[in-house]
């Protein structure tokens, strides 16, 4: 299957705005926000979907959420901000690497479309 976007990015094939790395994943700017805070909570694991994670998962799932903690902390978002996973083509999905939307910023929800 061809690389997706974002396995591009992590391998640096193509420039992004990192924010944050380690081992198990990557956080970079979203391209096209939605909120003046929209940053992308991506396992360095391709996995296709949130429905194709299993328990071999659990660490690399467990690991993206306490980032999403960390980010919002260094964003100084923590008391207000959303999270968000499209699943499926159906639901919005058009990158299919799992990845994590934090939307943070204004006084509502700002939903990725
Ligand atoms: P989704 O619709 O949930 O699959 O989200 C994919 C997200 O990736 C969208 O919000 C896009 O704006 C974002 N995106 C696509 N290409 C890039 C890129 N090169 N750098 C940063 N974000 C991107």
């Amino acid at each position: 299957m061809d690389k997706t976007i974002f396995q591009k990015i992590i391998e640096k094939e193509i420039p992004s705005d990192i924010i944050f790395e380690d081992e198990l994943c990557i956080v970079i700017k979203d391209i096209n926000p939605q909120a003046p805070i929209h940053l992308l909570i991506i396992p360095k694991k391709p996995i296709p979907k949130l429905a194709d994670a299993s328990k071999d998962d659990l660490e690399i799932l467990g690991h993206l959420m306490l980032i999403v903690g960390n980010m919002s902390r260094q964003f100084n978002v923590e008391d207000a901000f959303n999270v968000v996973i499209n699943n499926g083509e159906k639901a919005g999905q058009t990158v299919f690497h799992l990845h994590i939307h934090l939307l943070a910023g204004n006084d509502k929800l700002n939903l990725p479309k």
